[in-house]
């Protein structure tokens, strides 16, 4: 398709998940909208969260190429067994029914390489010197975005270098009909039957193992290393999977959305749904910046990235340290980023200032931080939920019928009993003097350390 050029509201670079649900989402939220990548190409599979699939289905979005919940055998250390459930996604399928949508909603897709983003020109340069103008850019190009200015380096963080080499090959005696992920003394491998005679085989090792030649020799070496003697794909297809968090601070006129912003490592499988999930910040972030309040979004894309890749990052730590295996491809992964608990054990709920997503807007509340809610709770069942807690005046929650009567007469009883059923999932106990206090105990919403 020829290139179009023009001056949008908002132009992205890359269309992959990031890219193509935020371009349909901010289509749909009235803004014109131009999206530049490069097509699927090469044969890619994963594993689709079940989450994913929900948050896309409830945005009326295509799961093309998605398959049905399969059980996946772990083989991780001591542990065997059959653990989670994951929807098989053939990217490309799925990637290309987005960009579909995207068309459809009226984005201007155009399918070219992008060769430069030029924040400050607010413009998007195509490799045949065309552009793509608008008020307002957004990168995601995925883990081939490139590296920040000097300036906004200095955050950049990233943990041990690894590399996924996968790709078709026949099943042997004993691969099994569901997905598998399996722990090797030198990497993992993640598999999945396709059909009788192939199977998709995705290996993971040390970068360092691809040893000192280059090209097919080089990723051979690595296949060996983590796979033994199961012959190598024909075509294999190489990624480099580093954790990184490229983009810790918002670049006013052009933030990153996806990869370009958190990569995971994808023992995570939390990648697609960061992908998404960033995704659904678009229009938020996008009307913040374009009516200059860009205090707001610099602090909640500040927050949502950070809290992100740490958590994520240490959730990661922790199954490297499942496996319970010693030599060093296991150590070093074992080790990145800290010793900090994934989970805060003993979060007492208090209240701190952030920004949240209000109506479509972003807006500066006081939220609720739990155990449960790390990231703070601004909302319970459409209500705001410090204002409510505030009205108790220190006294002990009462039961949902008083609760009601008492606190929120104003509302249907059954949106009083949901926030009060949340109340008590987040750990508050009927009658008891509530363990919190309504002080404002944070006051830098961006809580990110990168030292922590
Ligand atoms: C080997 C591997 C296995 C993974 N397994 C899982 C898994 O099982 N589960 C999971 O949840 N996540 C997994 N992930 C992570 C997941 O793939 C990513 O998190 C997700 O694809 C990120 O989406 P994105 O849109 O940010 O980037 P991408 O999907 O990388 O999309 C970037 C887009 O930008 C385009 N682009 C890049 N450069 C240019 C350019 N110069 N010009 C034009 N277009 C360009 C690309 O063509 C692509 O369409 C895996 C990742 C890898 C590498």
């Amino acid at each position: 398709m020829a290139p179009q050029t023009g001056t949008f509201d908002i132009a992205i670079a890359g269309g992959g998940p990031a890219g193509s649900v935020a371009a349909i989402l901010l289509a749909r939220a009235g803004f014109s909208v131009a999206m530049a990548t490069l097509p699927p190409h090469a044969p890619r599979f994963e594993g689709l969260s079940g989450r994913v699939a929900a948050i896309l289905a409830r945005h009326g979005l295509p799961l093309a190429g998605v398959g049905p919940a399969a059980q996946r055998h772990v083989s991780w250390g001591a542990f065997q067994g059959g653990q989670n459930s994951e929807h098989l996604a053939d990217r490309s399928a799925f990637d290309t029914g987005l960009l579909e949508a995207a068309r459809a909603e009226g984005v201007s897709l155009v399918y070219a390489s992008v060769s430069s983003v030029r924040p400050d020109a607010g413009k998007i340069r195509l490799a045949d010197g065309t552009c793509l103008s608008a008020r307002l850019l957004f990168e995601a190009r995925g883990r081939r975005a490139p590296r920040q200015s000097t300036e906004m380096q200095r955050t950049e963080l990233a943990g041990p270098d690894t590399i996924s080499v996968a790709g078709f090959v026949p099943p042997q005696a004993g691969d099994m009909e569901t997905p598998r992920i399996e722990a090797r003394p030198d990497g993992w491998l993640w598999s999945v039957p396709m059909d009788r005679d192939r199977l998709w085989l995705q290996a993971v090792g040390a970068a360092d193992s691809l040893g000192q030649t280059g090209g097919k020799t080089a990723v051979a070496a690595l296949w060996q290393t983590v796979m033994g003697e199961t012959p190598m794909p024909r075509r294999p297809v190489v990624h480099a999977i580093v954790p990184r968090l490229a983009a810790p601070d918002l670049n006013p006129r052009c933030p990153r959305l996806g990869d370009a912003a958190v990569a995971l490592d994808p023992l995570s499988g939390h990648g697609m749904f960061w992908a998404v999930s960033s995704a659904l910040m678009a229009v938020p972030i996008a009307r913040a910046l374009l009516s200059g309040e860009a205090e707001l979004a610099r602090d909640f894309y500040r927050n949502r990235v950070a809290e992100t890749f740490w958590r994520q990052a240490r959730v990661g730590r922790d199954f490297y340290r499942e496996a319970g295996l010693k030599t060093k491809f296991w150590q070093e992964r074992a080790a990145w980023p800290d010793d900090v608990p994934a989970h805060a054990p003993d979060i007492r709920p208090h209240t701190a200032m952030r920004v949240v997503v209000q109506d479509g807007h972003l807006s500066r509340r006081e939220v609720l931080i739990t155990r449960d809610a790390p990231g703070g709770a601004a909302f319970a069942a459409g209500q705001e939920i410090v204002p409510l807690l505030r009205r108790l005046n220190g006294q002990p929650l009462p039961d949902a019928a008083r609760f009601h009567s008492t606190v929120l007469p104003e509302a249907p009883p059954q949106a009083a009993q949901a926030i009060h059923q949340w109340l008590l999932s987040q750990g508050f106990t009927e009658g008891a003097q509530i363990p919190w206090d309504t002080a404002n105990r944070e006051t830098d919403p961006c809580n990110y350390n990168p030292a922590a």
